[in-house]
Formats: C-alpha cells, structure tokens, sequence
C-alpha cells in the first residue's frame, strides 16, 4: 500500500492548485509543428534583454562556482539611491513573487487572514492558502479593486491586505485619495502590500507612488519587479521596500542566496539602462494604443489598462463565446495569449502588449479565430 501523500500534506496545501504559466513558445511549436509562434502571454518585455543587462549577466557567469552574495550589497545600494530609502529597508526576493510569499509566511498562519480583490494576482490565493491562513476575498468595483470594502473586510485576525496597484489581469490603478482614504481607515496591525510589478508603465498624475506612504504608514510594503518593464523575468529578482523592522522579519524568512549572481548582476546593470526603460515605456504606450483601437474595430469589450496587458471579453457580433475555444483557435494560428478563469473571468482572455507587429498579427487572426467558431 503506497501512502496517501495528499493526507499528509498541511491543510492548506492540499486544496491547493498550482500556478498556471503561460504556455512556452517552444511547447506550442512541439505540439502544434507551428513556426514563428507569438506569445502574448505572460507580459514580459517584447523588446527582448537589454545589452546592458545581458553582459552584465555574461561577465557574472565566471563566478558561478561561488554562492551569490546573499545580502546584495551592490543592488540593494543602488535602488536605495535610486529610492531615496535605507538599504536596511529592501528585501530582494527570487522575483516579487518570492517576495509575496515571505510577506505570508512571516504574517499568515492558521487563524489568520489576509484580505484581497476578486480579480487580483492569483499569487495572493496561493501564498495565503499555503500558510494555512484564510483569504478573504472582496468584490471587485468595475473590475477593479473597492477599497471602501476591502477596508470594511477587514477582521480582527486580519493580519495583510494585498493591493495590485495596477492590477493583473484588469490592469485597473487605484488613485492617490482612494488609497489615502484606504490607508487612514486600516488598522495599524495590519500590513498594507502595495504590489506595483508594473509601475514603471503607469503615466497617470492621480498614480500614488507607495513609497510615498512608508515614513506615514509603518504597515505598508511596496513590491516591485525586473521582470516587467525591466526585461529580466527569467532571471527572477524582484523587491520589497519597507520598515526596517519589516524588512528584518522578512529577512528571518527568506532562504540564503534567494538571488542569483546573474540576477543580482544584470539587475544592477539595467538600473543604468535608461534608454532600454525608455523605450519599453514607449513600445508599450504605443501597443496600448493600438490594442484598444484594434479591439474598439472589432467591436470586442476590454478593460482600459495601465499594465502591459489587456483583458477583452470574448464575443461575437456582442454574443458570447467560449473563451477556451478562443484560446485554442489563437494557439493553432500561432499566438499564445492567457486564460484568465482562474481570475473569475471565464468570458476573458489576457492578451500582453508586444511589438506593433505581434499586436498586428495578434488583431489580424483574432476576428478569423472568431468567425470560425
Ligand atoms: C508579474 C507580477 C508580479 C511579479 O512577478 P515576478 O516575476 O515574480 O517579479 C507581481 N505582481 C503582479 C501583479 C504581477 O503581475
């Protein structure tokens, strides 16, 4: 008799389902026998590595034989420059993903809570459930994140509130007076994660900067990410500026050498590409631009984003239809975008801004998926 393995699991752990990626272009090529496949999927950069960043990486290839530098230096003093924060205040995570989930660990357990939106990252589930903690999930405003009732979610045994500020998969923002509405009412036991993975993207006035809030709000954490704008997401390195105190408690929990030599190098090394920045902003207000007018064109509903990403409700001449059947007539025509079920959005799909020509042929094959449904 094998053993029941599941049974043995924590609580949490078992009902838990696992992260669901976006498909690899090298997957859908294998399966398919497709060429020139797009993926569209996981809102990564579509310029590709910056220069900087991929020599950087090279030349810390020599050193692979040492463990990374666990504390660092280099990085975290150079965003604290560029922060205008105590490096004291940064914790660097595996991604901001790893980061998420130290903030869990270090708060969360049985008998706690955490409080996020319907609709937020689907990481936040993920890291509360596997603590054992109970999520407590609000209903979304136009697809967006109420703070009004999220504040009003809040229990005792509240111990996070996760804010994807914007957030995917909607790409909805929350405004300078909703948050400092928000942030006066939560009580100060209770940390405030302010998740900005996409923030270099944001060109809105009304956009509230979190780190504006650290020295007012103790209880606030800010993460933030290389993979996005940044061009680094398979190197996995991502941040949380915080309290010192928070970041210490964080520190308790995070496995040494969380960031390899290679991230913490090609990190330090795009911190200096302003051009690459530069230009992922521009490409991407452009692909934004020409999204939404592709979508407008076919008379498809999308969620007006801030990200690098946009989720469009799937239909034809205003009749629903499957989003699954779409996501599969877009793979066998070679563009991989994401399903957002798991997100309570069955009747969406996510589709990340590329380059004007993958926006194109992502917009020409569209309509041809539909028509044949
Ligand atoms: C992509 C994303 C992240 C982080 O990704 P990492 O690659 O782990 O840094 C965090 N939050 C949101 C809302 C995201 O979309």
């Amino acid at each position: 008799m094998s053993c029941d393995f599941i049974a043995l699991a924590n609580a949490g752990v078992q009902a838990l389902q696992p992260y669901q990626p976006g498909k690899p272009i090298e997957e859908l090529e294998r399966e398919l026998g497709l060429k020139n496949v797009v993926k569209l999927a996981s809102n990564e950069n579509p310029l590709g590595a910056s220069e900087m960043a991929v020599e950087a990486c090279r030349q810390a290839a020599e050193g692979m034989y040492l463990y990374p530098d666990s504390s660092g230096f280099e990085l975290k003093n150079k965003l604290s420059d560029r922060l205008k924060v105590s490096p004291k205040q940064i914790t660097l995570g595996n991604g901001s993903n790893d980061v998420l989930d130290l903030i869990a660990r270090a708060f969360l357990q049985p008998g706690r809570s955490a409080v996020f939106s319907q609709h937020a990252f689907v990481v936040y589930p993920i890291a509360v459930q596997a603590c054992g903690a109970r999520a407590i999930v609000t209903p979304a405003k136009d697809w967006g994140h109420d703070l009004d009732v999220m504040a009003a979610a809040i229990e005792d045994d509240t111990r996070v509130v996760f804010i994807a500020n914007p957030n995917n998969p909607t790409g909805t923002w929350i405004k300078k007076a909703e948050l400092e509405a928000f942030l006066a009412k939560v009580p100060e036991n209770v940390v405030v994660v302010l998740d900005e993975a996409y923030v270099e993207y944001v060109d809105e006035p009304e956009y509230p900067n979190g780190l504006d809030y650290l020295a007012g709000y103790p209880n606030v954490i800010v993460t933030r990410t290389f993979s996005k704008a940044y061009g680094l997401a398979g190197l996995r390195v991502g941040y949380a500026i915080s309290s010192p105190e928070i970041c210490d408690l964080l520190n308790r929990v995070r496995a040494p050498f969380n960031v390899s030599t290679q991230a913490l190098a090609a990190a330090v090394a795009v911190l200096d590409d302003a051009d690459y920045l530069q230009k992922s902003r521009e490409v991407n207000a452009a692909g934004l631009k020409q999204l939404g007018e592709g979508f407008d064109q076919l008379g498809i509903e999308w969620i007006p984003s801030v990200g690098n990403f946009i989720s469009f409700r799937t239909s034809k001449n205003g009749e629903p239809v499957d989003a699954g059947k779409v996501y599969q007539g877009l793979l066998h025509k070679g563009v991989i975008v994401r399903p957002v079920g798991v997100y309570d959005m069955p009747n969406f799909l996510r589709v990340s801004v590329g380059l004007e020509s993958e926006n194109a042929r992502f917009l020409e094959v569209l309509p041809q998926v539909l028509e044949a449904l």
